[in-house]
């Protein structure tokens, strides 16, 4: 007999992340395994487990074996099409919300949404806000749009590369997680990152071709004092908060991740 605990102790990779392999392959939660620890597994589950098991052993991210992430309080369907959801980005949701309940904001645009993680997240917190959510990835887009259907939040969901489709639309709040990790960065090649799409995380040379690109064209489509708000590498709030200062945006500031890093920066386009 093979009792969830044989299985979780027979995989070559770390316990926790076994652990909850295992449990979600089988229904269960943390609570359950204290008790039923020891007990046999049923024989025609054990096959897809020790599959899950192996598939992490050989790199492939938790996320995606299980098709599912959870993100500020919803539980996002993820595949290898976006990338997986970083408690990071719940800072940029929190100051996004912060803007649309101080300004009472009627709506707001996400660019390069992937999994649809901010544009869901701020709908959940603000549902009278009206919600624009643009990805240029066909693929992306039809795992935020079932996002969408499942969390029963309504968001409009656009094909296009960045600002592209929006020509002549002004906003309020724009926000964005785009790619922001240079071409050479070793973490490319560590970790989940081999596994998730290379057009979401890497941006060019320096990595801020595509904040570069943001900031530059934002400007066109924000109303008179319109905020732009950013998630970015550890290492590029000052390079972030020159590019918004020399594009003629105001009340910079720069916000810190759980892990104390400079993880979002945003201005006011300053139209005076
Ligand atoms: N924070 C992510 C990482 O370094 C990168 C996300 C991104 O490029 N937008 O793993």
């Amino acid at each position: 007999m093979t009792s969830a605990r044989d299985l979780i102790e027979s995989a070559q990779i770390c316990g926790r992340e076994a652990e909850q392999l295992v449990l979600t392959l089988l229904g269960r939660d943390r609570a359950w395994l204290f008790t039923h620890d020891n007990e046999p597994v049923e024989a025609e589950s054990i096959p897809v487990i020790q599959q899950a098991l192996k598939r992490r052993e050989q790199g492939e991210p938790v996320a995606y074996i299980i098709g599912s992430r959870s993100f500020w309080n919803l539980d996002l369907a993820v595949t290898p099409a976006v990338l997986i959801p970083r408690p990071d980005t719940e800072l940029l949701v929190e100051w996004g919300v912060e803007r649309i309940r101080r300004a009472d904001l009627d709506r707001c645009l996400d660019l390069g949404t992937g999994s649809g993680a901010i544009a869901l997240a701020i709908k959940a917190e603000c549902p009278a806000c009206a919600v624009t959510a643009v990805d240029r990835s066909t693929d992306a887009l039809a795992v935020a749009q079932a996002n969408g259907k499942s969390c029963q939040l309504q968001v409009t969901w656009l094909e296009g590369d960045w600002f592209e489709g929006l020509l002549g639309q002004r906003w309020p709040l724009i926000l964005s997680n785009p790619p922001y990790v240079r071409d050479e960065d070793p973490n490319l090649h560590r970790g989940d990152l081999p596994a998730e799409p290379r057009e979401a995380l890497a941006a060019g040379p320096d990595g801020l071709k595509d904040l570069k690109h943001l900031i530059a064209t934002a400007p066109d489509f924000l109303e008179a004092e319109g905020y732009l708000l950013l998630e970015h590498g550890w290492d590029q709030a000052a390079a972030v908060r020159a590019l918004l200062l020399t594009a003629g945006f105001k009340n910079i500031e720069t916000r810190r991740d759980l892990a104390g890093h400079e993880r979002v920066t945003g201005g006011c386009l300053d139209h005076g």
